[in-house]
């Protein structure tokens, strides 16, 4: 398992709700949380780790040594946004060395499955609402630059163009996923 990287195809799709827990899933989330630490992100979606699947793993202290802050989440619903829009600058695992003030509301409601399979109810403000509406738009396919105005960021443009260029790089080598394999594994979840 490794972080893929924009523009990776399974990051623009909307992913398959999870169906069933089961220890190759709690396998797979122990993985997303190690990557995640690695990398001193704070919240990892399934699709950043190549999976077509609706879940994310958060820790809002990117502390592995503070487990009991280890969050994950399956099939997440955002029932309600509140509170004043915020601006934060924010990065994405997908997106090395990318930061991009991002404006959203300070608060958010949602349900969500747990690892044990029970159905959790949050209504959370700051760093884990910020969190959560990041990697909530993940599963559904929308990255954090697709959340601002970066018409006039010439070096976030820049950055974005040279990740494309790098996928365009791999694509002509033969070494990229392309969209048609994402189809597929899609298909397969279904
Ligand atoms: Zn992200």
């Amino acid at each position: 398992m490794e972080i893929v990287h924009y523009p990776h195809p399974i990051l623009a799709r909307e992913l398959k709700p999870v169906r069933k827990i089961d220890q190759s899933l709690r396998d797979t989330v122990r993985e997303m949380f190690d990557l995640m630490y690695q990398a001193e992100g704070v919240g990892l979606a399934a699709n950043q780790v190549g999976l077509p699947i609706q879940l994310f793993v958060m820790n809002p202290t990117a502390d592995p040594d503070q487990p009991e802050e280890e969050q994950v989440f399956m099939n997440p619903i955002i029932t309600r946004r509140f509170g004043e829009m915020r601006v934060v600058n924010e990065g994405c695992l997908s997106f090395p060395g990318l930061r991009i003030d991002v404006s959203r509301p300070e608060g958010v409601e949602f349900r969500a499955i747990n690892l044990k399979g029970e159905v959790v109810r949050n209504k959370w403000k700051g760093l884990r609402a910020r969190i959560v509406q990041h990697e909530s738009d993940h599963l559904f396919g929308t990255s954090f630059f697709q959340r601002a105005d970066i018409s006039g960021n010439v070096s976030a443009n820049t950055a974005l163009e040279a990740m494309r260029e790098t996928y365009r790089q791999a694509l002509k080598e033969g070494t990229a996923v392309t969209e048609e394999m994402v189809d597929k594994l899609l298909a397969q979840q279904a």
